[in-house]
């Protein structure tokens, strides 16, 4: 112990009070791809066992939150956790999928796109290439999640929320965070005893049990493509508008009404987006 300690401390407590403002909080994350580990192929669960780091002991879930962490060590990945539309509730490609610099394609729905097509050569890889794939696996897993939070495709205004303060019950915080992290951890508190495992579970039991005819709706790319974030991230901002912008300004309090009315889209959100990344998983290892 000593002085060095004591900072170290300072700055671990200093994280966990702010933690790094991107993509659905570890938790939401861990759901989508436990639920796409889930419902693989044979030939997909094998192939992905295979490109796991040893680490992750074959759970999908335990480093879903990987590109959240090298995000500042991989400098150039920070922009593709995102898509800012110019402030309207729709989005196009074209006019959306682009860097702060102007640079084509690099957003989460581009990355996502990349993601996959490095991907499809595993049946060809080579050792080195199964290196770069491992990391292409926990790129497109992350990436599959984030265009599945409403605020990751935003306004460029406010930054998907992230310079909206606003209040979650007593505790001041950005709506970008309500979205990432609140709304999940109050779930959790009130209705899954505070284990990640019961939300899992739940958002499984949604799946099997009330949108079980929407699956084959949530799976499918028209023309035979792999994987198609564009409707994704269609969706995402129109979910943007119409739940978590909706109703929360600049200093409003959120509490009970918004939680209660805006949990089931988190669900939802969730459960498409585990869906999507095992049929995406699924299409590429064939
Ligand atoms: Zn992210």
């Amino acid at each position: 112990m000593g002085y060095r300690c004591i900072n170290l401390l300072t700055i671990v407590s200093l994280l966990l009070l702010f933690p790094v403002i991107n993509g659905w909080g570890i938790d939401g994350h861990l759901t989508v791809c436990r639920i796409a580990q889930s419902r693989l192929s044979e030939a997909a669960a094998d192939a992905v066992k295979q490109l796991l780091p040893e680490y992750a002991g074959n759970d999908l879930g335990s480093v879903c939150s990987w590109a959240d962490e090298v995000r500042f060590r991989f400098h150039w990945s920070a922009p593709l956790h995102f898509i800012n539309t110019p402030d309207v509730c729709n989005y196009k490609y074209t006019r959306d999928c682009e860097d702060d610099t102007g640079e084509k394609g690099r957003c989460v729905a581009g990355a996502i796109n990349n993601y996959t097509t490095q991907l499809l050569t595993y049946n060809s890889g080579s050792s080195q290439a199964d290196n770069n794939l491992t990391e292409a696996l926990l790129f497109l897993s992350h990436f599959m999640g984030d265009i599945h939070q409403p605020l990751h495709v935003g306004f460029a205004s406010d930054k998907g929320g992230n310079t909206i303060d606003v209040h979650w019950y007593r505790r001041k915080q950005v709506l970008h965070h309500i979205w990432d992290a609140s709304i999940i951890e109050t779930a959790e508190e009130r209705l899954y005893n505070s284990n990640v495992d019961d939300l899992v579970d739940a958002v499984q039991k949604n799946i099997t049990n009330d949108w079980a005819d929407l699956i084959p709706r949530w799976e499918t790319c028209s023309l035979n493509k792999t994987t198609c974030p564009d409707i994704y991230a269609s969706e995402g901002i129109k979910a943007a508008c119409d739940w978590a912008y909706k109703g929360a300004t600049e200093g409003t309090v959120l509490e009970d009404d918004y939680f209660i009315s805006r949990l089931p889209i988190v669900k939802l959100r969730l459960a498409q987006g585990g869906v999507r990344l095992a049929a995406t998983l699924n299409r590429i290892f064939q």
